[in-house]
């Protein structure tokens, strides 16, 4: 099953564990496991025991203590390497943004499992590092770091919807594919610190890339920037740069560039955690660079106080829609997860009016995990062509369960819009699970529609292999720029 694709993972550990640490990570709770109860009694552990077991040379179902033995005789690169080539995927796209430094990074990945790991990154970790400076500068700063790694250049509009992908969406204007000059645009072939000279990507991009429905232009000089640096709708600088950029091929510089800029893997997509950090709740609309300068001071005075961590929902937003400029997919995190999530904050539903004002740009939304909402998710994924999901991480945690969990995901959405992730973080038993637990309980699912004369082999092998790879290469483009 080479083809298939993890489209959300993150590294393995690359220590050796003790039993405690073991089991911290095979929960989402944060806190301790009670000295009266074992992690590994849940239904993840007894997936490991049942299935991961056998890839370290044991039986089946072997006790906790003796299966802990083992993977300590083995070692941690040896269980990385039997568990990751074991999984058998083709590719992994591995976000890196939450303790990256303990985890294998995207090379290590490829190398331990014998298959590519591209990179997602997670634009609040990314926002966090650029963050000290002047909050003036912070947007430039941000769009600086998030724009030099772009895997595509300017000659491929990666805002454009890809083919298949809301064909019935019109551009926010008709200079979308007129290749119309790009006033503002950084020039093909400009250097990351010359992006934030140029005034673009961030700071020059003065107002709501897509005003809120019913907000008039006046409004929009009220509490955007002077009404002269405003763009009028319906003309190019109405656009994002990603939508602005013209098809005709730019200087080679920037199409040759060396994407790895940053020693990164190649970026094939955007990540953002608002559902911890604040609640998918937020204020759908693009903020101004007024707004945002200004919550990025309030910021920018706490980190100068120690406190880094990001929870400004206007910076965040800012965040979401820079991502937007950028063309590449963006995931949410929905759904659950550990306790810094607040699940009344995480239901995918929330995101309704975000999703109708993305639409128009084109981009993918990847909304990751959703358990218990994904039958919520299913239905924004039947309604809106932007929309995709996942039910990675709630999979390795419903074991036996597994397959109520995939049947309930192929309800309402269509199957072009599911994808496999795995959600794997740490013990690479999860990223093994991942892919074995998915793949036994989606076989079993359709399985069952065949056997009960609903749909034939035929079909039912074709929706196995689009949510095991096919719909993530489309959406992330991954045969176009291998
Ligand atoms: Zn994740």
């Amino acid at each position: 099953m080479a083809d298939e694709v993890d489209h959300h993972v993150h590294g393995a550990t690359a220590t050796d564990l003790t039993r405690a640490e073991f089991e911290n990570l095979i929960t989402e709770s944060d806190r301790p496991v009670p000295a009266w109860m074992s992690a590994f009694d849940s239904q993840l552990g007894h997936a490991i025991l049942r299935h991961c077991a056998p890839v370290l040379g044991l039986d089946p179902h072997p006790d906790p203590d003796y299966y802990l033995q083992r993977r300590a005789e083995l070692g941690v690169t040896e269980v990385n390497r039997r568990l990751l080539r074991a999984a058998g995927i083709g590719r992994y796209l591995v976000e890196t943004g939450y303790r990256g430094a303990e985890l294998l990074d995207p090379a290590g990945m490829a190398a331990a499992s014998g298959s590519p790991a591209d990179e997602i990154l997670r634009l609040e970790a990314l926002a966090e590092q650029v963050a000290p400076g002047d909050a003036a500068g912070f947007a430039d700063r941000f769009a600086t770091v998030l724009f030099a790694r772009l895997p595509l250049g300017p000659s491929q509009p990666p805002g454009l919807p890809a083919p298949g992908l809301a064909p019935s969406v019109p551009p926010p204007s008709g200079a979308l594919a007129s290749g119309a000059p790009a006033s503002g645009l950084p020039a093909p072939g400009l250097a990351a610190p010359e992006l934030a000279s140029s005034g673009l990507p961030a700071s020059g991009l003065p107002t709501p890339g897509l005003p809120a429905p019913g907000l008039a232009a006046p409004e929009l000089a009220t509490y955007g920037p002077p009404t002269s640096s405003l763009p009028t709708p319906g003309t190019p600088d109405h656009l994002t740069p990603a939508l602005q950029m013209p098809d005709s091929p730019g200087p080679s510089g920037w199409e040759a560039r060396d994407v790895r800029v940053g020693g990164g893997a190649v970026v094939r997509g955007l990540k953002t955690i608002v559902a911890y950090r604040y609640g998918l709740d937020f204020d759908p609309r693009r903020p101004t660079s007024r707004e945002v300068t200004r919550a990025a001071g309030r910021w920018l005075r706490a980190v100068d106080r120690g406190r880094v961590r990001l929870t400004d929902p206007v910076v965040m937003r800012h965040l979401i829609w820079t991502a937007l400029d950028t063309g590449l997919p963006l995931q949410f995190h929905v759904g659950l997860g550990d306790p810094d999530v607040d699940l009344r904050r995480a239901d995918p539903l929330l995101l309704r009016d975000f999703i109708e004002l993305a639409e128009p740009t084109g981009v993918p939304l990847l909304l990751l995990h959703c358990y218990p909402f994904h039958r919520h998710a299913g239905l924004l994924a039947h309604s809106y062509p932007n929309v995709h999901f996942d039910v990675g991480l709630a999979v390795n945690h419903s074991g036996a369960r597994a397959k109520a969990v995939v049947a309930e995901s192929l309800e309402t959405a269509p199957f072009a819009k599911l994808l496999f992730s795995s959600d794997a973080w740490g013990p690479a038993e999860l990223h093994f699970l991942g892919a074995t637990l998915w793949r036994r309980a989606m076989a079993s699912v359709v399985d069952g529609f065949v056997a009960e004369g609903e749909w034939s082999r035929r079909q039912a092998d074709r929706v196995t292999a689009m949510i095991g790879g096919e719909n993530a290469r489309r959406v992330y483009r991954l045969d176009e720029h291998p």
